[in-house]
């Protein structure tokens, strides 16, 4: 399979090219330039298989002969030492908790795959790599943790010192080995412009190896599909041939075009909900066919607070800028922060689960999808992050604290080390030239 910038559809890359960049050099997303048909492949799954099993089949079915059968293997058994849950709700409603992850929210998937991936490639060609992210609190967390005890990777994580939240500070401090945290005196803006201009930086780039592994990479995107097909196996005969409704709680709409090109492979899915917060410019556009991106304003599911979605792009390429096909497959929902808290509040109350508000949000988009009568369960809707990583504002709504997962406890015992900088991009550059050049 061959890859193309959205901007750019002529120009093909490799695999490795198109994981190793990132972004295209003309600033669009890579994107597929082929579809592949995996019915077959897809239909072969039994109810047992893992998310391992699935990963590397289609990974050898994608990315061969770049990645052969045994490699892709490989990198999937690496990747995937985890396996959602899917587990029901109400008669039409099943979870897909997708939190068993190294950081109990399901960037872990991408993020694992794509630290495998490099990997991979890396040991193969006898190179290595410096990974440079920067991060405001949550997202560096499963960077971190996919990337940690990688061969041939360096993992370098630049957050904002005093302005992220001490569990979250623990979870980027205390890995150790190939993960540095640098905590900058500065902002999360000034810690996004010294890594921006350490990419630009092209001899400092050819000298380090710099590389990013933000969530518009394709190698992260791609591992997102297999959860689909994850879910779709494990429902009973019929509900899997029909195919399943899935309800996606949505920010940067990774998640959802992952799943989307699930669909394209040929795994059934009769509907995908795309759920949101206030920040709706994607449920604007299916509805009124106006793309209206705009300054996000902030809410208590804010790792969906996203104002132009990045991944737009990609989802307008698939369907080839047609709203009409995009609105045959895919509804826009979107969720107040009044009835995401009250879905939290319902939920526990009558079925004693805990919800996080990303999660509980997307239960509200079901619910009202199965309300409207156009639309019939099964509903599985992707829980994104375990309720214990939003500890206050699940305790406000619920009335209880939920329980803390046992990773990120075990964190907030170990002893943070991190190394202090100025936020100047000359202090970036300095530290990286004697750490690494
Ligand atoms: C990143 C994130 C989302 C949004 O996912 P996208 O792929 O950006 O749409 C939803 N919930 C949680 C908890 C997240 O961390």
């Amino acid at each position: 399979m061959k890859f193309a910038s959205t901007r750019n559809p002529g120009t093909e890359v490799s695999f490795r090219e198109a994981v190793f960049a990132g972004l295209a050099p003309d600033g669009g997303l890579y994107q597929p330039t082929s579809v592949p048909d995996l019915g077959k492949l897809i239909a072969g799954f039994d109810a047992g298989a893992s998310t391992a099993d699935i990963g590397s089949a289609v990974a050898a079915a994608l990315f061969a002969p770049e990645l052969p059968a045994e490699a892709a293997d490989r990198v999937a058994r690496r990747a995937f030492t985890f396996d959602p849950a899917l587990v029901p709700l109400t008669g039409d409603i099943r979870i897909l908790e997708l939190f068993h992850g190294p950081s109990c929210a399901f960037k872990d998937f991408g993020a694992s795959f794509l630290a495998a991936v490099m990997e991979e490639f890396l040991t193969r060609e006898a190179s290595r790599a410096v990974i440079l992210t920067a991060t405001s609190g949550d997202t560096g967390s499963a960077v971190a943790r996919a990337f940690h005890n990688r061969e041939n990777i360096e993992v370098v994580i630049l957050y904002p010192s005093g302005r992220v939240s001490p569990l979250q500070e623990k979870q980027l401090t205390t890995l150790g080995g190939n993960i540095t945290a640098l905590e900058v005196k500065g902002s999360f803006d000034d810690c996004q412009r010294m890594v921006k201009a350490a990419f630009v930086d092209r001899p400092l780039n050819d000298r380090l190896g710099l590389t990013s592994a933000n969530s518009i990479n394709l190698g992260r995107l791609i591992p997102q599909a297999f959860y689909y097909i994850y879910a779709a196996v494990r429902l009973p005969a019929a509900e899997r041939k029909e195919g399943p409704v899935f309800c996606v709680p949505s920010g940067n709409f990774g998640n959802l075009t992952a799943g989307v090109m699930a669909s394209q492979w040929g795994l059934s899915v009769r509907r995908f909900i795309a759920a949101t917060n206030v920040n709706k410019v994607v449920p604007e556009y299916l509805e009124s066919g106006i793309y209206a991106p705009r300054p996000s304003v902030p809410t208590i599911s804010n790792a969906m607070d996203v104002g132009d979605p990045s991944n737009f792009e990609r989802l307008e390429s698939i369907f080839g800028g047609s709203r009409e096909k995009m609105r045959r497959l895919i509804e826009g929902i979107f969720v107040t922060d009044d009835e995401t808290r009250e879905t939290i509040r319902r939920v526990y109350r009558e079925r004693g689960m805990f919800l996080d508000p990303h999660t509980a949000l997307g239960v509200r988009a079901a619910e009202r999808f199965l309300a409207s009568g156009a639309g019939k369960g099964p509903v599985v809707t992707l829980a994104t992050a375990h309720p214990g990583k939003f500890l206050e504002v699940v305790e406000e709504a619920s009335g209880l604290r939920p329980p803390l997962p046992p990773r990120l406890e075990e964190s907030l015992r170990l002893p943070k080390s991190s190394v202090v900088v100025g936020n100047a991009a000359e202090d970036l550059k300095k530290f990286l030239l004697e750490k690494f050049g």
